[in-house]
């Protein structure tokens, strides 16, 4: 008898990815292409059915157990429908599991991409062995998702975690998602940049500008940690202020769901020191001890495969 194979697939705002996995989460075959989202959901669909079949050639089809899908916007698992995409409407409301499930001709679970990298971590990462876990990947936005006594939490209808949403400043802004103040809006790359170019246009003084030969355009939160661990002024209170809100934000995390251990993923947190030392301090400050006492703080394991691990978890 042939062996069984998983596949896991992510469709995310720039690249579509499938891959092919043994029972034990080995990837045996990886495949991306542009996902082209502009193109409409018709065109999102064939392409990701077309690189499934690519993926699959060579594998007889009685040998395919099924595949996990995460998509960047709100999912209900239960039903399999994708309630929302920021963004791109013609998702709303489409019974998507369902969609794939009828064209591919095996099992099909979908999910938000978040909540899957939460899962993937879990099962194969930095919070194995744990029983309560919250993942947050901070990159351009702030994403989340919450294990609690063993599982995904979801919530009502799929969209529980997102604590990138979380208000910590009435005072800041109003944030895409609807909402005001929101955890996102002060510590995720878009955020920390932004925050960068806000007071470059006010005239001050930093590293930064001639880093970019005035193009402010071009700051991403990398420069802005090299221009900090060189020193500059500007640079050091960024990072500074996005540390304290991050750590505001897990501290009503830690209030609420007392895990064992807080994975950080994404690509912000390669900042290191410079965004983990206020974080750090805001929660000692501020968290009772008695719910900070027995949480771990660690960085994610499975960087971007983290919700392709997900995706598979679905199917076992
Ligand atoms: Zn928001």
């Amino acid at each position: 008898m042939l062996d069984k194979v998983f596949l896991a697939a992510d469709i995310g705002g720039t690249q579509t990815r499938v891959v092919v996995s043994d029972a034990a989460g080995r990837f045996r075959i990886r495949l991306a292409r542009p996902t082209e989202a502009h193109k409409g959901k018709a065109s999102v669909t064939d392409r990701l059915v077309a690189l499934i079949n690519e993926a699959l050639q060579g594998i007889e089809s009685s040998q395919v157990a099924g595949i996990g899908v995460g998509i960047a916007g709100a999912v209900n698992y239960e039903s399999g429908t994708i309630l929302q995409i920021p963004g791109l409407q013609e998702w709303a409301n489409t019974p998507y599991r369902d969609v794939l499930a009828e064209k591919l001709g095996f099992p099909v679970g979908l999910d938000n991409d978040a909540n899957l990298a939460a899962l993937g971590e879990y099962r194969f990462g930095a919070a194995r062995g744990y029983h309560h876990a919250v993942y947050l990947t901070i990159s351009t936005g702030v994403g989340s998702g919450i294990i609690s006594d063993g599982k995904l939490l979801r919530g009502a209808n799929g969209t529980a975690g997102e604590l990138g949403h979380i208000t910590v400043d009435p005072n800041g802004g109003r944030c895409g998602c609807g909402n005001t103040g929101c955890l996102a809006l002060f510590c995720s790359g878009s955020a920390i940049r932004r925050k960068a170019i806000v007071e470059l246009e006010k005239g001050r003084d930093s590293l930064l500008a001639a880093t970019v030969n005035h193009d402010f355009a071009k700051l991403t939160a990398p420069l802005i940690a090299e221009a900090a661990r060189q020193g500059d002024s500007l640079a050091l209170e960024i990072w500074q202020r996005a540390g304290q809100y991050l750590g505001m934000g897990i501290v009503n995390i830690l209030n609420i769901f007392n895990p064992e251990i807080i994975v950080l993923g994404g690509g912000v947190v390669g900042a290191g020191d410079l965004l983990l030392d206020p974080m750090n301090k805001w929660i000692e400050q501020n968290a009772p001890l008695a719910v900070r006492s027995n949480t771990k703080i660690e960085i994610a394991a499975l960087g971007d495969d983290a919700g392709l691990y997900g995706a598979l978890a679905l199917l076992t």
